[in-house]
């Protein structure tokens, strides 16, 4: 009883928190950026199903390794821009302190032609995998964690951080980038993919609870 009443009571104080920051007012919420138009090397560069990424040589100047950043462990060699390496070593150590274990790359980036070479045909057909245009994974900027697995693999085994990561990321702001489910971000939710945004935007996606191809899709809608 004390649990679920304890869960009542969380929930009531959130949506007290929430309700407070209501009302939504969606033009002053909106940035005056056109996303359609970033320079590529913009850590706020938006890439996804309606928005192709066609540089295919992209690479830009400010990459580090993520090997040896404290509380962050990889299999494999794996590169990020410096910004977001410096901000996901801090979210690994205040994961660490939470749970005594370090926050785990599964994959990083990839680049267009692997994209190209590793997706399966079947894969090609649903929107389980982005093709090699619109994958953020090219922008060195995301991140897959522990396992790339589905959502339901995913949640049985990780549950608990993800609860964390849902609660803390945009305090170091990443965003999770599908959430939403297809009609929303064009994918399955991928409860894995995190991905740097370098602004207070990650905390205001947080707060209304919206993606960043919502975000982004809202805006030129607006701009328009
Ligand atoms: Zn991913």
């Amino acid at each position: 009883m004390s649990i679920t009443f304890f869960s009542f009571a969380q929930n009531q104080k959130i949506w007290y928190k929430l309700s407070r920051t209501s009302p939504f007012n969606l033009s002053t919420f909106l940035a005056k950026i056109d996303y359609s138009n970033l320079p590529d090397d913009n850590i706020q560069k938006f890439v996804g199903v309606n928005k192709p990424f066609n540089n295919v040589s992209y690479e830009p100047a400010d990459l580090v390794p993520l090997q040896w950043r404290s509380h962050i462990s990889a299999q494999a060699r794996h590169t990020f821009r410096k910004e977001a390496a410096d901000a996901l070593e801090k979210m690994a150590n205040a994961f660490y302190n939470e749970f005594w274990t370090n926050i785990v790359i599964a994959s990083a980036y990839r680049s267009y032609g692997y994209q190209k070479n590793s997706i399966s045909e079947s894969c090609k057909q649903s929107w389980r995998c982005a093709r090699e245009w619109e994958s953020e994974h090219q922008l060195w900027l995301a991140v897959d964690l522990w396992e790339a697995t589905n959502e339901e693999k995913f949640m049985s085994k990780y549950q608990k951080y993800y609860d964390w990561l849902h609660d803390n990321a945009h305090l170091y702001w990443f965003h999770q980038s599908y959430q939403h489910w297809r009609e929303f971000d064009g994918y399955y939710i991928e409860p894995r993919h995190w991905r740097y945004l370098g602004t207070w935007l990650a905390t205001k996606l947080r707060e209304k609870n919206i993606t960043f191809t919502q975000y982004v899709n809202l805006s030129n809608s607006q701009n328009k």
